[in-house]
């Protein structure tokens, strides 16, 4: 028996209403990941893209269409199921880092852990600094956020979005905010990290060099989502 694979979209619209005009985003794509698979997402501003993995993540209900996850349909849960669901099986990377400024480095990680329940243990807290260690920062645990770099930072969101052990990572533009060099270093930490622990990637970029390390490159535009014409 072949595994299902981990993300699944099945003829899915979306679109937002702005006015009394429907605006179409995403009108019927279909796209399948396989689990361990690492793709890149590239389109042009104002595509899709966030929208894409908004709906992959089950923060946006499609308007029409499916949505699987690891298997469990999203479009057929609640809200509430969908955020323990994301909680429990998704990591993510953002822009623009998006770490607590009031918790410290270690407390930033442990928040995935907590907000499943296994924060209290030390294995936890072993995990968190281990890959506090992988990313390079063992020594700045108890330092806050806005004392690193943006590189940095960027590290310790990578760190997050994995802590919990997820299924799926989803990033997006994680390196739009940092110049190139960092950029460059943080991707291929993550692309490591990603596939040390066989974990699926969904990593939407404009950085040519980050699409190219990926397995497989997808194109939104138009409305549609395509594999990149070679
Ligand atoms: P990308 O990430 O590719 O730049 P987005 O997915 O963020 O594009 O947005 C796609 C389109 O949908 C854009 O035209 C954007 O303005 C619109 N859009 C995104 N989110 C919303 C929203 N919550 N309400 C209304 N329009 C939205
Ligand atoms: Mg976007």
């Amino acid at each position: 028996m072949t595994a299902r694979p981990a993300i699944e979209l099945l003829d899915v619209h979306k679109g937002y209403r702005e006015g009394d005009e429907d605006h179409v985003v995403l009108a019927g794509v279909d796209v399948h990941v396989d689990r361990g698979e690492r793709v890149a997402v590239l389109g042009p501003s104002g595509s899709g893209k966030s929208t894409l993995l908004n709906l992959i993540s089950g923060i946006d209900r499609p308007d029409q269409g499916v949505v699987r996850v690891g298997g469990v349909e999203l479009t057929a849960r609640s809200e509430r199921d969908r955020t323990l669901f994301r909680r429990e099986h998704l990591g993510f990377v953002f822009q623009f880092f998006n770490l607590i400024p009031t918790l410290t480095v270690l407390e930033n990680l442990l928040l995935p852990l907590e907000l499943t329940g296994e924060g209290r243990g030390s294995s936890g807290r072993d995990r968190a600094l281990g890959l506090l260690d992988a990313v390079g920062l063992a020594s700045r645990a108890e330092t806050y956020p806005d004392r690193l770099s943006g590189g940095e930072q960027q590290r310790v969101a990578v760190a997050r979005a994995i802590v919990h052990r997820p299924k799926v990572v989803l990033a997006d533009e994680p390196t739009g905010n940092l110049d190139e060099e960092t950029g460059e270093r943080v991707v291929a930490l993550l692309d490591d990290l990603v596939a040390q622990d066989g974990l699926t990637l969904v990593v939407v970029t404009h950085a040519r060099d980050l699409a190219g390390r990926m397995d497989r490159i997808l194109r939104v535009r138009h409305g549609q989502v395509v594999p990149d014409a070679p």
